[in-house]
This record gives structure tokens, C-alpha cells and sequence, in this order.
């Protein structure tokens, strides 16, 4: 069988990730305010991989080779973008990171939540660390459009968190130069996440150790 790379295509997501989703869309958990954590600290960590890589290839870094992280707010159309310069990732790269669960324990964290002790699962979900996935307690559709640091290439992947995602190529002019672009289209009631002062306040509350600057902008560009 040839696969069309040129194509896009939809693809399930893996079963497990399909029960997070749920459980973190449907659970009594209110602090839906670490999904912006976690979407900084993945731009964070693939800027940290890029800074390794380019020890030996500097010229992954090109004419732009300072790391930052831009979270970009359009109230207009209820949108958050959060976007870094980092490492970003390949098609394959994508479909694995954002349609299936690597990281180990997470099964285990699924059955003691839905063992049902109310109350103990808001703890328990944020002690983890949902990663990526938390986008969908805020956002009813995410799109990732990534390029990865020396190609040609870049990628869409897009999904609204409810069994399946679509990817395929992007145009490179809508496409960071490098890394990764998360695009929120936030929920009716997650609309506020727009607001300066709210992002202000997470991201000194949450994200005050990440080491790569981040700066808030009204408006994505
Ligand atoms: P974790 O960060 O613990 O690995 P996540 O769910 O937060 O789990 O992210 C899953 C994976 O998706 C990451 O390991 C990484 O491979 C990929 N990923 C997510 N966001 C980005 C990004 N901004 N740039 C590059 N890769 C990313
Ligand atoms: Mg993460």
C-alpha cells in the first residue's frame, strides 16, 4: 500500500486518547487554566530540543536563532494561539505525538480516575500533567501547524477532540518560518482566555521558570 503524503487525510485517534479526551472534557475538573501551562511547556521543551540539535548542526538555526515563545489573543474571533520558534515536528512526527499516548503511566492514571472518587480526579489531573490534550478542556477545535527546523515542508493537523484528526500539508506562508503554531479556537464559556490580564496572570503563575521568553500579543500577526 503507497500512502499519498501530498494528501490530507483523517485518521482515528488511538483508543486511549479518545477516553482522556472525554474524561478530561466531561470531568467535574474546573481548572481548565493548566492547559495553557502545558501548551508553553511543550514550546519550551522543543525549543530546548533545537538548542541540542544545533550543537552539532548551527545551521538548523539560521537567521533566527534566539528561542521564544509567542502567545497571540484575538477576542474578535476567539482565538489563542500559542507558537514557538523550536525544533517543530515532521508529518510522521505529528500524527504519532498528537494521536497517540507515549508516556507511560497514563493508563494507570485513566483507571484511578474513572474508579470515580469524585472530588480526588481535579487533583489527581493536575498533579499529571495532561499535556497537549488539556487544549480540549478550553478549545472545541485545535489546529498545529508545524514546521520542522530545516525543512521545506510543513504540516496541519486539526482536530475538535472527538475520536478523530485530520492531517496534511500546509502552505509555507501560513506556516511558522520554524516550530510549531497551536491554534486555539476557544469554547463559548473559555472566551476569556483571551483577555490580557487573565494570560498575563497564567503565565506568570504557571510559566514564571520556563526559560525561554514568552511574549503576550493582542492580535495574532
Ligand atoms: P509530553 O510533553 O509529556 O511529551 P504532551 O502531550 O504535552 O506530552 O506532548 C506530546 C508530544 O507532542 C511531545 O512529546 C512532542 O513530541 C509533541 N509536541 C507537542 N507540542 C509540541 C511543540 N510545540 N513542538 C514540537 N513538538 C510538540
Ligand atoms: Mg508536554
Amino acid at each position: 500500500m503507497t500512502t499519498d503524503t501530498t494528501a490530507t487525510e483523517t485518521r482515528t485517534f488511538e483508543a486511549d486518547v479518545s477516553r482522556l479526551l472525554h474524561m478530561m472534557v466531561h470531568s467535574v475538573y474546573s481548572d481548565r487554566d493548566i492547559f495553557l501551562r502545558e501548551l508553553i511547556s511543550n514550546a519550551a521543551d522543543a525549543c530546548e530540543k533545537l538548542r541540542f540539535e544545533a550543537i552539532g548542526r548551527p545551521e538548523l538555526l539560521g537567521d533566527d536563532p534566539k528561542p521564544r515563545i509567542t502567545i497571540a489573543a484575538d477576542p474578535d474571533k476567539k482565538q489563542l494561539v500559542v507558537e514557538d520558534n523550536g525544533i517543530g515536528m515532521s508529518r510522521d512526527e505529528m500524527a504519532e505525538a498528537l494521536g497517540t499516548i507515549a508516556r507511560s503511566g497514563t493508563r494507570a492514571f485513566m483507571e484511578r480516575i474513572e474508579s470515580g472518587k469524585t472530588g480526588e480526579d481535579a487533583q489527581l489531573i493536575g498533579q499529571f500533567g495532561v499535556g497537549f490534550y488539556s487544549a480540549f478542556m478550553v478549545a472545541d477545535k485545535v489546529d498545529v501547524i508545524s514546521r520542522q527546523a530545516g525543512s521545506e515542508e510543513a504540516w496541519r493537523w486539526s482536530s475538535d477532540g472527538k475520536g478523530s484528526f485530520e492531517i496534511g500539508p500546509a502552505a509555507l506562508d501560513e506556516a511558522p518560518q520554524r516550530g510549531t503554531r497551536v491554534v486555539l479556537h476557544l469554547m463559548e464559556d473559555a472566551a476569556s482566555y483571551t483577555e490580557s490580564y487573565q494570560l498575563e496572570r497564567l503565565v506568570k503563575s504557571q510559566s514564571g521558570h520556563v526559560p525561554v521568553p514568552i511574549s503576550l500579543v493582542e492580535k495574532p500577526a
